[in-house]
């Protein structure tokens, strides 16, 4: 008889609900991180009194009723609603593209002045079969929006020119014909009065967690401790890389603190000039807010990941989608590891989507061993 259930490599919220619920079922579980803190990319690091999204703004939203009752039985969540600006060529605008960013940029005050404009455009501007990044966004949505407000941050984003990325990566270019600066069309949104960490905490109560520990450094005595393991990490460094490195997109995120109570009056500013090698500035008050006497930004720089990065975006071409298809298969001939979460299945996935994918694998798991 081993001693656990179930080892749980990665404390984000993959790990953390899938822990929470088979501990409800009566399963020993044990979580281990490699980080110094619970949380995973969630993680909110408390400065002062403000809470720092230490590994990039994360706003909750969600259509799924389910998972907006599952949150707020750990959390209380604020009315906070995203309503990111950008700032191009010395200008603010509304995001995302709303009758508000219309007046901005041409003065036109009814749906169909508007209407008028970008159909006119995507007339002039637009092709047929658009072979790259910036013909799509051209047929899209015309030449004022795309070059004022897409086309420097995309290239800032991916480090190629937009004449060089492929048309996949914009499917579709949402405009509202109504004055409604909400970036989500989701029912629920908000943040968790208490940042994140107060999720984390109520999921992982009662339930036992070491931090600093990583899986790698002690594969072998770790792995014989649980019946199963939960696997949260990379795909390809739980199989040392055989089939090479799946490839991601990396952030570098510089803090600032400042002397003065609000910065940019806004959660959310996008700088979309390249002069500015930053995506974005972060004042993380603005989130629950905050009255603090300072403040706390946070710029956050598109990078080239290499493995001494934290890996935060994949790179969806045909490479990569190649190898993680052989890594998979691997994956699905090991019947005593369960990989999941957004590293695992090399996928961005919303905390709602991780969640509902957790509780998933949880349920999966419990019919199975009903049936045994
Ligand atoms: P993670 O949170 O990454 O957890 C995996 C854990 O495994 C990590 O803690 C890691 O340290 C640990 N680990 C890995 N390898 C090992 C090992 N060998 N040994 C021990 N531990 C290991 N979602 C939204 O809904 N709204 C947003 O606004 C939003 N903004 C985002 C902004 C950015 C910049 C990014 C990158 C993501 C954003 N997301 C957002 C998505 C959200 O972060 C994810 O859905 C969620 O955090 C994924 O949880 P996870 O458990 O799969 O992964």
């Amino acid at each position: 008889e081993k001693k656990y259930d179930y080892l749980i490599v990665g404390a984000g919220l993959f790990g953390s609900v899938f822990a929470h619920e088979m501990t409800k079922l009566g399963k020993k579980c044990f979580v281990i991180d490699k980080r110094s803190h619970l949380g995973g990319n969630v993680y909110c690091e408390n400065n002062e009194g403000i809470n720092v999204h230490k590994y990039g703004a994360h706003i909750f939203h969600t259509n799924d009723k389910k998972i907006w009752d599952y949150v707020n039985q750990f959390a209380t969540f604020n009315n906070y609603i995203n309503s990111p600006l950008s700032l191009s060529k010395g200008k603010l605008y509304n995001l995302p593209f709303n009758m508000n960013t219309f007046y901005q940029l041409w003065g036109t005050k009814t749906p169909e002045e508007a209407k008028a404009v970008i159909d006119a455009q995507i007339e002039k501007y637009g092709v047929k079969s658009p072979k790259n990044l910036e013909e799509q966004a051209l047929s899209l949505i015309g030449k004022d929006i795309y070059e004022t407000l897409i086309k420097e941050y995309t290239e800032k984003q991916w480090g190629k020119k937009a004449s060089e990325l492929p048309a996949f990566i914009i499917k579709r270019l949402p405009v509202r014909y109504t004055y409604n600066n909400n970036y989500f069309n989701d029912v629920y949104q908000g943040i968790p009065i208490g940042g994140y960490n107060t999720i984390i905490n109520g999921l992982l109560e009662g339930i036992e967690t070491k931090t600093n520990v990583d899986f790698f450094s002690e594969r072998e005595s770790l792995s014989s401790i649980a019946d199963k393991i939960v696997y949260t990490g990379k795909i390809d460094e739980f199989f040392d890389y055989k089939y090479g490195a799946l490839e991601y997109r990396s952030l570098r995120f510089e803090n600032q603190w400042h002397e003065m109570q609000n910065y940019q009056g806004n959660a959310v500013v996008n700088y979309n000039d390249s002069e500015y090698k930053f995506t974005r500035i972060i004042e993380h008050k603005h989130f629950e807010f905050g009255t603090q006497k300072n403040t706390i930004i946070t710029k956050e720089y598109p990078e080239n990941w290499d493995k001494s990065k934290e890996a935060y975006y994949p790179i969806n071409n045909d490479v990569n989608q190649q190898k993680f298809k052989q890594y998979k298969e691997d994956a699905l001939a090991l019947k005593n590891v369960i990989f999941g979460g957004r590293l695992a299945e090399y996928r961005y996935y919303d905390m709602h989507q991780i969640i509902a994918s957790s509780l998933k694998k949880v349920e999966e798991m419990h019919k199975k061993n009903l049936t045994i």
